[in-house]
Formats: C-alpha cells, sequence, structure tokens
C-alpha cells in the first residue's frame, strides 16, 4: 500500500464504494422527480455493469410522482427494474415512520410496505426521521432486519445550537445499538464543509464499528472536498451521480470521484470507461424532460445561509407563484429560519421542510406571524412529529393548542392498524396488497390512479411545456390574462391560469373563474371572452353567492383555498375561536375560527368551493 502524506496515521486505506443516485435523488433533484422507468430501463443493463456498490433507484419522492404525474405503478417500476439489475443493490430512502408519506403512518402499515419492498426487489434501506428521533427509526429498523435487508440507519445532518458532531455521534451509537448494518449521514442540504466532514467521520469511525456512507448534494459548491476528506477521515461508500446528472442541487459527479480516486489506497476500481455511455446516455435523456428542469440550478452558496434544501426552495416556489407571489421568495427565505427556531430547530427535510416552509409562507404572506396555523403545525407542536432537537418557542405552542399537553410518547403508539380496514375499503378496486400500500400512502391520488387504470385510461402528463403555465407574460397582448365578464347582469372575474395541448385545432385553456377553476377549448386567444362569456352562460354558477365580508361576525378566509370540512350547521352556537370550517391552501389544511361569540346565521359555502379573502363565508350572529 503506499502511503499518503494526507492520511492520518490511524485511517485504515481501503477501497472506496460508490452508490450513484441518477435513478432517485439527482432527478427528484433537478427534474422535479419526473423520469420515467422506460428512459431507465434502456440503460439499466449498463448501469448494472459498473460495479456500484448500489444503486438508489427508490422511495423519497419518486412514489408519489409514479402515481400524481407519470401514471405509472411505482412498485411495478421496481420489479422491473430488479429484472435487470441483477448484480448492483437496490437501494431506496425510507423516511421512518412516515415510510414515504408526509405524516406518521401505523406500524402494520409501514411493517407490510418494508416487507413488499423487500419482495420487490430492495436489498438497502436508508431510513432516516426529520427530527433524528430515533425512537421513529425503531420499527424500520428491526423489520429490514427480519426480511433480510441491509439497514442503514441515517442522521439528517443540520446546523444550530442544538446540534454538533458530538451529538451525531450519539445518534450513530444509539443506530448502532438498534441493530444498524450502516451508518449514513445524510446532508440533503449540501452543508457539510470539509473540515467538520473530517471531525465528524473520525468521530464516528472510532465510536462505531460499521460502514459508514455518506450522501451530499452540491448545492453549496463543497460537497466533492467534503467528500474526499469524508473518505480521508474513514468512510466508506460515498453517494455521487453520473457526471451528466450531477451537480448543483444533485450529487457530485461519479466520474470526478473516480478519477480523483484513482490508482492512490482508495481506488473504487470502476472503469471511466464505463461511465462515458451511461453520461452520454442520460445527457440526452436529460433534454426530454427540460419542461421539469428546475430554476434554481447550479451553486447557491446562500443555502449555508438560510439552510434550504434545493428540493424545498422549487415547493416554495411553486406554492408562491399559485398565490401569485413570486416576487416575495426573499421574504420567505429571511423567515425560514425565525420559523425553524420557533420550532425547536428541526432539520429542513421531508416533511418538516414542507411543514416550516409553509408557516413561514404563510407569516410573509398574511402580513402576520402565526396569523394561520395549518394543522400540520399544530401536530408539530402537539408532538405528532417526534422529539425536536432543540426548544420549542411556547409562546407560538401555547397560540398553536393552548394548554393541551404535548406528547411525550413515540407518535406511532398512538396509531391504530389501518391495513385491514383500507383493504376493506377498496374492495375490488386493488389488485394486490400493494395497491393497498398504494392507497394507505396516498389515499386520493392512488384512487384516481387505480381508477384510470381500471378504464385503460393512464396517460402521464406530457413532457412539453404547455404555454403558458410556467410563463404567463407570453400571453399575447390582444388578449387579457385577467378580465371581468358580465353575464345577466352578474359578473365573473376571469383569470388565465394555462392552456393545454392544441387538438383538432383548438386548444384547452385552464381558467380560474370567480376562484374556480375551469377548462374552455378555443381556437385562438382573441375569442376568449366571448368563449367564456358562452361557457358562464350554459354551466351557472352552481355556487351560492358569497357576500361581499363587511360586519364583525363575517367569517372570511385568510388566504385563497378550497373549503375541506364545515364543522358547523345553522342554528348553531359558536364561542370566539371555534373553528368552524377548514380551507386548504398550499396543500395544507387551515382552520377558519369565528371571530365573535354567537349564532351561525347562514353558511354560504359548501365542500369543495373555491374561495377568496373578502368573501362572507359564514355569517354568525351576535344574541
Ligand atoms: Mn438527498
Amino acid at each position: 500500500m503506499t502511503k499518503n502524506n494526507n492520511t492520518n496515521e490511524t485511517t485504515k486505506l481501503k477501497k472506496i464504494h460508490i452508490t450513484d443516485t441518477v435513478l432517485r435523488d439527482a432527478h427528484q433533484s433537478l427534474l422535479a422527480t419526473r423520469m420515467r422507468t422506460d428512459d431507465m430501463l434502456d440503460i439499466a443493463e449498463h448501469l448494472d455493469s459498473v460495479g456500484y456498490w448500489s444503486l438508489e433507484v427508490w422511495g423519497g419522492a419518486t412514489f408519489d410522482t409514479c402515481l400524481r404525474y407519470l401514471k405509472e405503478d411505482p412498485w411495478e417500476r421496481l420489479r422491473k427494474l430488479k429484472e435487470v439489475i441483477k448484480k448492483t443493490r437496490l437501494q431506496m430512502l425510507l423516511r421512518g415512520q412516515n415510510i414515504i408519506g408526509y405524516r406518521h403512518y401505523p406500524d402494520d402499515v409501514l411493517k407490510k410496505f418494508i416487507e413488499r419492498s423487500v419482495k420487490n426487489g430492495i436489498d438497502v434501506f436508508r431510513i432516516f426521521d426529520a427530527l433524528n428521533d430515533m425512537r421513529n427509526l425503531e420499527v424500520s429498523i428491526k423489520t429490514v432486519k427480519e426480511f433480510g435487508a441491509i439497514a442503514e440507519g441515517a442522521i439528517c445532518y443540520t446546523m444550530s445550537p442544538f446540534h454538533s458532531n458530538d451529538i451525531f455521534v450519539k445518534r450513530a451509537l444509539r443506530l448502532k445499538e438498534l441493530g444498524v448494518d450502516v451508518i449514513c449521514i445524510k446532508d440533503m442540504a449540501g452543508l457539510l464543509s470539509p473540515y467538520t466532514t473530517y471531525d465528524l467521520t473520525t468521530k464516528i469511525k472510532e465510536k462505531v464499528d460499521l460502514p459508514l456512507h455518506i450522501h451530499s448534494h452540491d448545492s453549496s459548491g463543497m460537497a466533492l472536498m467534503s467528500y474526499l476528506k469524508a473518505i480521508e477521515g474513514g468512510a466508506d461508500i460515498i453517494d455521487t451521480a453520473v457526471s451528466s446528472m450531477a451537480s448543483g442541487t444533485s450529487q457530485p459527479p461519479t466520474e470526478s470521484l473516480v478519477a480523483a480516486l484513482k490508482d492512490t489506497p482508495y481506488d473504487t476500481n470502476i472503469e471511466l470507461n464505463s461511465l462515458s455511455n451511461v453520461s452520454d446516455y442520460f445527457r440526452d435523456i436529460r433534454k426530454k424532460y427540460k419542461r421539469f428542469e428546475s430554476e434554481h440550478t447550479g451553486i447557491n452558496t446562500k443555502i449555508l445561509i438560510h439552510q434550504v434544501p434545493g428540493g424545498m426552495i422549487s415547493n416554495l416556489s411553486t406554492q408562491l407563484k399559485d398565490q401569485n407571489a413570486l416576487d416575495r421568495m426573499e421574504e420567505v427565505l429571511d423567515e425560514v429560519p425565525k420559523v425553524r427556531e420557533d420550532l425547536g430547530f428541526p432539520p429542513l427535510v421531508t416533511p418538516t421542510s414542507q411543514v416550516v416552509g409553509t408557516q413561514a409562507t404563510l407569516n410573509v404572506l398574511t402580513g402576520e406571524r402565526y396569523k394561520i396555523i395549518p394543522s400540520e403545525i399544530r401536530n408539530y407542536l402537539k408532538g405528532l412529529y417526534g422529539k425536536p432537537p432543540g426548544k420549542i418557542n411556547e409562546e407560538i405552542r401555547k397560540k398553536a393548542i393552548g394548554d393541551e399537553t404535548p406528547v411525550t410518547c413515540r407518535p406511532a403508539d398512538l396509531l391504530e392498524p389501518e391495513l385491514d380496514r383500507l383493504a376493506r375499503e377498496l374492495g375490488g378496486k386493488a389488485g394486490n396488497i400493494e395497491d393497498v400500500l398504494s392507497y394507505a400512502l396516498f389515499p386520493n391520488i392512488a384512487l384516481e390512479f387505480f381508477e384510470e387504470r381500471s378504464h385503460g385510461k393512464l396517460k402521464p402528463e406530457p413532457l412539453e411545456e404547455p404555454l403558458e403555465e410556467t410563463k404567463p407574460a407570453l400571453l399575447p397582448l390582444l388578449a387579457p390574462s385577467e378580465f371581468n365578464v358580465t353575464v345577466h347582469g352578474e359578473t365573473y372575474h376571469v383569470k388565465v391560469s394555462g392552456s393545454g395541448h392544441k387538438a383538432d385545432g383548438k386548444r384547452p385553456f385552464f381558467l380560474k373563474i370567480d376562484g374556480r377553476l375551469e377548462e374552455v377549448m378555443i381556437e385562438s386567444l382573441t375569442e376568449i371572452v366571448p368563449t367564456v362569456a358562452g361557457h358562464i352562460e350554459e354551466k351557472p354558477s352552481t355556487q351560492s353567492t358569497k357576500p361581499k365580508a363587511q360586519k364583525e361576525g363575517d367569517v372570511t378566509t385568510p388566504m385563497p383555498g378550497r373549503i375541506t370540512s364545515i364543522r358547523v350547521s345553522v342554528g348553531d352556537k359558536v364561542t370566539e375561536g371555534d373553528t368552524v370550517l377548514t380551507v386548504e391552501a398550499m396543500k395544507m389544511e387551515n382552520e377558519v375560527h369565528t371571530p365573535i361569540d354567537g349564532v351561525v346565521k347562514n353558511i354560504y359555502v359548501k365542500v369543495g368551493d373555491s374561495v377568496n379573502p373578502d368573501e362572507t363565508l359564514l355569517e354568525i350572529e351576535k344574541e
């Protein structure tokens, strides 16, 4: 063995193993998780021959996106990949008790999910909890071991007054006690700096005699340097992505690391030649998904200040776009660390990134911090996600949950088994147990998927960019993008929100008519006003008219959204602060409260209605 001057005396020199993330994290970070199975299968055999330790192919957002946008069965993707990839381990990212969803699931769902994942082809489970609350990993780790797969316990890396390398080492020791086979440092935002990484890896390797796997993102531009120091510090396996799908918000390039380690004691034994075809292939494929390329590509060192991971920035910009407030991004990014502090410094990773991001957005858009607190934040403050790393701002907690005592047990201990009930609920719509699991995780999307599948109507979203969806400014000037139409003396507000593919000389346009999403078919934009007028005439609004809010007892929504439940009936007595209905805005459910004591006099909305802040939803009359 050659002596390496840069290497600590005590470090064991050895071959470095590589996990390539091209089939999961790389396209999740760069292409909104949109890569289709066929595009993976065409290169799968080649990937299998490279000599990776593992290929990350499943979990994270891939499951959701398959069902929601690609109209593919995620389980089938896994089976197909397994059929071709015979030598290389297949790896998935599992959110512990959150599985691959956004809430805690009961143990029966989690165990069955792991069992079926192993049976369908997963060899390595990287398991993490957004709060690094190890109780949320216990059942996952035990079950993965039970079914003979490799359990990789991950520690989410973040920086705060409540995080330090010593604390991370304690977590690693705990993971070993729980029986993991591999330890992983999961740096989802790309915050690891080279010398911190060296310190962290040497400390973990000193105390924990297990292979150490490092996962970072190139967002801040430090990842390759940190990887090198991790290797010198004793890391065994490194996450990279083939170069044409690497860098920026993705992982650093595989080839660069392979070349850097060539002919050193850390040699990966991977041939650069074997990667050039793979890289060419994905360079070409990537063009096909141009529409989904993140606007936040490349290196952005601001991440070192606000710590917001790339995926979360894309989510925030989608939310802000929906609210017509993209120009307020900077304010939201400034608010994120403040909300994070209020919530006890959770690492920002799914699902806490969504929870923190939405609250920060609401705080900025409503002009008043914590004016609206979504149910997810209430649940977080009740302890239903687990134990936060730091101290919660008690003033905020009181505002959110009043005098309720937060739970201190493992949150999933409070959950009843649900698998049998869900299977019964689905009945004939489920083809197999995998379907029941898809339904348990994403009920609405899975149902829609099963429905379309049974009618042979599964159709993925188009790859070409719909004309105006992301570029409203490009609407030709001769046609207005927002206007009022008066039909039979009633004025309707119309907003053009996008358009679809032209067919038979006509193009579908998506409109918001008084906040309701509708579709009209027109030949050219110049006829949009008369077409919309005709459309309204022939499809009269089924909504009750909502009067403008004027009086003290008029209940309004603070944000545009959709009614998800109405909790009172006409004649009910209510007390100031009671929840009278819930509105879904920005994918989160928000409670709307009565501003005064009184009796419900009128209800102007029903479940499913779109509502805007100036409208009266309910009228409360003082007694
Ligand atoms: Mn990642």
